[in-house]
């Protein structure tokens, strides 16, 4: 379609807003394969932007360019449990099947083979995403037959069905993934249970109950929302974070794909106990297959009468939630970077305070809840304070759903009341002679066999659902480089202690695994990590060193059998720099080469 047509017709239906700016990048991506110069000049016209603001956007997502790619773009998860499922080699199959080079779009244009973080798919990897859309379950076989419909250049709508297939696997089901008829979401019982017995109500069950935030960082629902609604505003909103990064989790899949009308009845209640009458849902873009059918949801939602005007017939009970697609950046899943990119702009974390419940989507007070909170917060409507905190410890209630992957026999989500220890999670799974789990993906915790009996809990080891398992046959090594890399590519850049901190960090991480490190190294990575800790910006750069702190602590063992020097080791090869001089000069003086045995 004609470049100028398509953005009038794509800017035209959601009202030429800026704030719509990330949504019309989107579109334009998929439609184009990349963001043509045409369509950057016509988006800076139509929106009264400049083109530099715009690029400035581009810039910041992973899924967006300006360059083309290929008719097929391929990424292929660069995820450290695809890794131990053979996910390199299979990238190399591809590569050398297509003739292509990692990250070079093939010369006729065809295709493009790279990787990508975590895709969400860690219980059924390895994955890619061909064009946006997920591919589970890659071997040899299925990397054998892509090659051949992009040879043959079939339409990816034509390719095999069973490749797109993604399936839940829930292995435990407790409250929250109860499927029992009582439960039944497509019937609007909590919104009922609201109007029935009113918002204070509702919200005093809601802060009863002990429900606190399921991305990780814990706080209390219902003081959130009490927040939120009493900030002095014209306009409140509710917005679900479903833009689960955390390498390793995949819980929110599985909730959006099988339980969404469980998540956007809580958004309702929540829109309905704080007065917001518009609700956002962020759909990370690796989560593209979801969206048509989590739009279809809403609309049957509408036509049932549980969202839009006078829900349920009660005059004055508005809301309606849209859906705004991320486009492949980690740091959007804080909740400040979610809403600069709700507002169309690059993902950079505000300074707080002021927080979201009083200055949050467009300056107006915002409540921001993870997708398992929002369905938590339905049964707890329906159900009352006392049925869930009846389950779980004293400071943690309810239960978790954790996403486990890794070495282990039965991959895939599990729910667990809070207070469930690590050992017992690991018998359920099928895992056997474990080293260690990482719980909470790259910013979470390593723990080591020794701890096997502490408890995930808000008190004692916090998630936000990601659950890895490595055997004894795994180099704990292997893990902590995977998420070194992750964090400098995943940094937005705004603040130096993250931004170059991190890269010095994976630096020295690269310089461990090649064996070329020596104890001054590990000196230096503990307090690179300690500055990085203090003085970033926001949680990533405060978390990212987290997985070598541990290495360090917990792991010595790992990294003392690389280390080549117990001393120091110059970072700087210097007889390598000066080898072309002397080969040219014919000159060698054996006393200036550096003896690093001596060092
Ligand atoms: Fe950006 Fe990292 Fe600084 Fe956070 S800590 S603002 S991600 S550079």
């Amino acid at each position: 379609m004609d470049t100028d047509e398509f953005i009038a017709g794509i800017t035209a239906a959601a009202g030429k807003q800026p704030v719509s700016l990330l949504q019309y990048l989107y579109h334009i991506q998929y439609e184009y394969s990349y963001i043509p110069p045409r369509a950057i000049d016509r988006l800076a016209e139509t929106l009264s932007l400049t083109p530099a603001h715009i690029r400035g956007v581009i810039g910041f997502y992973t899924f967006l360019h300006e360059q083309p790619r290929g008719h097929y773009d391929i990424l292929i998860s660069d995820s450290i449990t695809d890794h131990m499922l053979g996910s390199r080699e299979l990238t190399e199959q591809l590569c050398g099947r297509l003739g292509v080079t990692l990250a070079v779009p093939r010369e006729d244009g065809r295709v493009t083979v790279t990787t990508t973080s975590c895709t969400g798919m860690c219980d059924q990897g390895p994955a890619m995403l061909v064009n946006g859309l997920a591919i589970t379950r890659l071997d040899n076989k299925r990397i054998d037959s892509i090659a051949e419909l992009i040879e043959s250049d079939t339409p990816v709508e034509k390719w095999p069905g069973e490749f797109f297939q993604v399936t839940d696997n829930i292995r435990r089901s407790d409250i929250l993934l109860d499927n029992s008829e009582e439960d039944d979401d497509s019937d609007g019982a909590a919104l009922n249970a609201l109007l029935e017995h009113g918002a204070d109500t509702v919200l005093e069950q809601i802060t009863a109950s002990g429900l606190r935030g399921c991305g990780g960082a814990g706080f209390s629902t219902g003081s959130k929302w009490r927040l939120c609604r009493d900030s002095e505003a014209d306009q409140r909103y509710v917005v679900c974070n479903a833009d689960e990064g955390e390498p390793g989790t995949f819980k929110d899949r599985i909730l959006l794909q099988s339980y969404a009308d469980r998540v956007f009845e809580g958004m309702t209640l929540c829109g309905g106990v704080i007065g917001a009458d518009r609700g956002l849902l962020y759909l990370r873009g690796e989560y593209r297959y979801l969206r048509d059918d989590l739009a279809a949801i809403l609309q049957q939602r509408r036509d049932r009468g549980l969202l839009g005007k006078n829900i349920l017939g009660q005059e004055g009970f508005d809301f309606d939630i849209d859906i705004h697609m991320g486009a492949g950046a980690y740091i959007c899943g804080e909740e400040s970077s979610l809403l600069e990119s709700l507002e169309g702009k690059r993902g950079i974390p505000r300074i707080r305070p002021p927080y979201p419940v009083s200055h949050g989507y467009l300056g107006k007070p915002t409540v921001i809840n993870n997708v398992e909170t929002f369905a938590h917060a339905t049964l707890i409507a329906r159900h009352g304070a006392d049925w869930f905190n009846s389950i779980g410890t004293d400071k943690s209630k309810g239960t978790k759903l954790l996403s486990i992957s890794g070495d282990c026999d039965r991959p895939g989500i599990y729910e667990y009341p809070f207070g469930t220890s690590v050992r017992q999670i690991l018998e359920d799974c099928g895992a056997k002679d474990v080293q260690a789990v990482q719980v909470a993906g790259a910013a979470g915790s390593t723990i080591p066999a020794d701890e096997f009996d502490r408890c995930i809990a808000f008190e004692d080891i916090a998630t936000g659902g990601s659950f890895m398992v490595f055997d004894q046959t795994r180099n704990m090594l292997d893990m902590v480089q995977n998420f070194a890399h992750f964090f400098v590519h995943e940094s937005c850049g705004f603040c130096t202690p993250c931004r170059v901190g991190g890269s010095l960090l994976s630096d020295l991480v690269d310089k461990l695994c090649r064996g070329d490190a020596s104890r001054y190294d590990i000196d230096e990575m503990s307090a690179i990590a300690s500055l990085m800790k203090s003085a970033s910006h926001c949680g990533l750069g405060t978390t990212a060193p987290k997985p070598v702190l541990d290495m360090i602590d917990k792991f010595a063992q790992v990294y003392q059998a690389k280390l080549k020097h117990s001393e120091y080791e110059p970072a700087f090869d210097l007889d390598a720099a000066l080898q072309d001089a002397r080969d040219i000069t014919g000159r060698d003086d054996a006393g200036a080469h550096i003896n690093k045995d001596t060092v």
